[in-house]
């Protein structure tokens, strides 16, 4: 076993300036959290900028290895059910937040938040889904759940030139959904056409400031990964006994409403956590993205793969809200 690795380390250089950088480590100071795993994938999320511009609501103590997610084979495992060499990958769950994570090449992680990764799929293609395709998953499978059917109208969608916004669109299109993309980037809406977006409207569309307490209805559902007056305006315009997936603050946190969506048109507001979501629900979403549910070609079209070195580039342009699409992240071999 290799005694050395390269991680991408958040340190605080001066108090309330936080600074990364790949620096080798030493892998006996891993802390030992019972299953060891070679990392080769992994994929960057708003959370991990959050984590390494300093967030102490995110990580609490640094130097820091960022990376919710991650894919690779395992060394060593004190559970059996792993043996060394089996293909796997983790997202979520405190990896990449107090867990050094997959911006690391090792990770030591306790076996419970370990998925083997099917034969048929490649450590690069789980980290194109990655913790935004779970999360835009579950947020899709709400909808199903809540009986929102494409019968009944568009399914909006708001951030869709990020992570999780443009998952959702492919995936929706995918599922046979009329889908209302609703973004800030002119650039990338020919991508989101791509994908499969039907119409695709200015961030001006969810927007409202009337103070209404309702609008016309315009959509059947929605994933909203932005919060904020976005979520404000979408719960006022969703029609009957529709639902939304509420999964994101980037563009914040607080949400203005009245009953009335919820009283007089039976809209439900769902919350999404892909993070500590219990193991057994998310591996229907799993198993479906690995079967009927499989968007890899579509997801080709809004993925872009980077070296870890590149890594800071994408960090910041995440923070600004400059992302597009979805970044994958490769250590070397
Ligand atoms: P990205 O940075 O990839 O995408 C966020 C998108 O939101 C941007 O590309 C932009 O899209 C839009 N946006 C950014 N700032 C604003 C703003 N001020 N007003 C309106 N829109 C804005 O992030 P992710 O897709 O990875 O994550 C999106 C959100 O979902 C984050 O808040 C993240 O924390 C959350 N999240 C939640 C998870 C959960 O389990 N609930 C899991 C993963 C992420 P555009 O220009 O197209 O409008």
């Amino acid at each position: 076993m290799d005694e050395k690795y390269l991680a991408y380390e958040v340190r605080e250089v001066k108090p309330g300036e936080f600074k990364g950088a790949i620096v080798e480590k030493d892998l006996s100071l891993l802390p030992d959290k019972g299953t060891l795993i070679r990392v080769y994938y992994s994929s960057l999320n708003y959370k991990d900028a959050l984590s390494a511009s300093g967030n102490k609501g995110v990580t609490k103590t640094y130097p820091f290895t960022p990376g919710v997610d991650a894919a690779g084979v395992i060394i060593k495992s004190d559970n059996p059910k792993f043996k060394e060499g089996d293909r796997v990958f983790v997202t979520g769950f405190d990896l990449g937040m107090n867990t050094n994570g997959g911006f690391g090449e090792y990770i030591s992680v306790p076996s419970e938040w370990v998925f083997p990764l099917p034969e048929h799929i490649g450590f690069n293609e789980v980290m194109m889904y990655g913790t935004a395709g779970l999360t835009a998953g579950l947020s899709t499978l709400k909808l199903i759940e809540e009986n929102v059917t494409n019968d009944k109208g568009n399914i909006v969608v708001s951030g869709a030139s990020g992570g999780v916004g443009s998952t959702a669109v492919a995936l929706l299109s995918f599922l046979g959904f009329s889908v209302t993309a609703v973004t800030g980037k002119e650039d990338f809406k020919k991508s989101l056409l791509e994908i499969g977006a039907k119409e695709i409207l200015s961030r001006d569309a969810l927007n409202d400031t009337s103070k209404k307490p309702l609008l016309s209805a315009k959509w059947a559902g929605g994933i909203d990964t932005v919060g904020g007056n976005t979520l404000s305006t979408m719960l006022k315009s969703i029609g009957r006994y529709g639902c939304i997936a509420s999964c994101g603050n980037a563009g914040g946190f607080e949400v203005n409403t009245t009953v009335f969506p919820f009283i007089l048109r039976g809209v439900v507001l769902a919350g999404i956590d892909s993070a500590e979501c219990p193991y057994e629900r998310r591996k229907i979403v799993w198993d479906k993205f690995f079967n009927e549910w499989n968007i890899i070609n579509k997801l080709k079209h809004i993925n872009k793969e980077i070296p870890l070195k590149e890594i800071d580039t994408y960090l910041s342009l995440m923070l600004k809200g400059e992302n597009r699409g979805h970044i994958v992240v490769k250590h070397s071999d």
